[in-house]
C-alpha cells in the first residue's frame, strides 16, 4: 500500500506494517491525520495527510478552514515556513522526519543603467565569468543587470533596501572590464527581490513530500524559476493527476535528496 502512496520508489525502506493510526493531529496552519509505519530496519516513521489549510486573508482577522485533498507548496522564499507548519523537519536530526526544506529568502539586487555608447541591439544576455550579468532593456540605450553576492557578502534579508555601493564596488568593475564602454554608464534605477534559495544544491524541489504525503513542492528555484516555470507546472500537474512524472523525469529533484545527500548541484546561478 505504501508504495502506491509514495511514487517513484520513495517508499523504499518502508514496510506496510501499521502499528497504530491516529487522527486529528493539529498544526498551526493545517489540520492533518497521521499513521505510524515501520521501516525495514524497524524504525518508526509517521505518515501525515493534510485535510484542512487555514487561510487568513490580508484584511481579515479570521483564519478560514479550507478542506483540501492536495496542498501544493509554491510559496517561494517562504516555502520552508509553510513546510514547517505541516511538521516537515520536526523529527530528530539525521532522520527523514528531521529533514527540513532547505529553502530561505536571499536578497538580490537588479540595477538599470543608461549608456549611450554601450553595445547595440544585437547584444545577447551576457553572464560574465565573475557572475556579473546584463542585457539590454528596451531600445533607449538602457541595460539591466547585477551580480549575486558571495556567501561572505550575503546581505541581511530583513528588508528590501537596495545597496548602491554593491553596484559601485562589486558589479560595475566587472561590467566595465567586459564592456569598456560601461565605464561611462549612469545608474537609473534599482530594486531588490528575494530568491527562493535552496541552500543544499541551489536547485528546485519538485513533487510530493515522502512523509506528508499530500503536500507537493514546487519551490527552491534559487533565481532560475521563471525560465523553468512551464516545465515545473506540467511536472507537478502530472504528479498530482497521474502519480508520476511523465513528460520529463524530475525525480532527481524530489525532496528525498536532502535526506539521502544526493545533490543536483547548480553551479551557474547568477
Ligand atoms: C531579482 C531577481 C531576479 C530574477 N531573475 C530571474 C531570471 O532572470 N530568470 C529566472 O528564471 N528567474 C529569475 N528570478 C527567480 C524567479 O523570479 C523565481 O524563481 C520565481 O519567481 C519563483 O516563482 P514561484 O512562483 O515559485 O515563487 P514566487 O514568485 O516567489 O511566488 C510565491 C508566492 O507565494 C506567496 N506566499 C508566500 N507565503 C505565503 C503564505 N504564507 N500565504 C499565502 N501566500 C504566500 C507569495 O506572496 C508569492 O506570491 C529572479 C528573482 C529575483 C528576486
Amino acid at each position: 500500500m505504501i508504495r502506491r502512496v509514495l511514487p517513484h520508489g520513495m517508499g523504499r525502506g518502508l514496510l506496510t506494517r501499521r502499528p497504530g493510526t491516529r487522527r486529528g493531529g493539529f498544526s498551526l496552519g493545517f489540520v492533518s491525520s497521521s499513521q505510524r509505519m515501520l521501516t525495514t530496519d524497524d524504525k518508526a516513521v509517521v505518515l501525515k495527510r493534510i485535510h484542512e489549510v487555514h487561510v487568513k486573508m490580508d484584511r481579515s482577522l479570521e483564519y478560514q478552514p479550507v478542506e483540501c485533498a492536495i496542498v501544493i507548496n509554491a510559496a517561494g522564499a517562504w516555502s520552508a515556513q509553510i513546510a514547517a507548519l505541516a511538521g516537515v523537519g520536526e523529527g530528530p536530526p539525521g532522520t527523514l522526519q528531521g529533514t527540513k526544506l532547505p529553502v530561505e529568502p536571499r536578497k538580490r539586487y537588479v540595477y538599470v543603467w543608461h549608456c549611450p555608447q554601450g553595445p547595440g541591439l544585437e547584444t545577447p544576455l551576457v553572464a560574465d565569468t565573475s557572475g556579473a550579468y546584463f542585457r539590454r532593456e528596451g531600445l533607449g540605450s538602457n541595460y539591466l543587470g547585477g551580480r549575486s553576492p558571495t556567501e561572505q557578502e550575503e546581505p541581511d534579508p530583513a528588508n528590501l533596501e537596495v545597496d548602491h555601493d554593491f553596484f559601485q564596488d562589486k558589479v560595475w568593475p566587472h561590467l566595465a572590464l567586459r564592456v569598456p564602454a560601461f565605464e561611462t554608464l549612469k545608474v537609473q534605477s534599482a530594486w531588490a527581490g528575494y530568491y527562493d534559495y535552496n541552500t543544499f544544491d541551489q536547485n528546485g524541489v519538485v513533487g510530493p513530500h515522502p512523509l506528508v504525503v499530500n503536500m507537493y513542492f514546487a519551490t527552491g528555484f534559487s533565481g532560475h524559476g521563471l525560465q523553468q516555470a512551464p516545465g515545473i507546472g506540467r511536472a507537478v500537474a502530472e504528479m498530482v493527476l497521474k502519480g508520476r512524472f511523465q513528460t520529463i523525469d524530475l525525480s532527481p529533484f524530489l525532496f528525498t535528496r536532502f535526506y539521502l545527500g544526493e545533490k543536483i548541484q547548480e553551479n551557474n546561478i547568477i
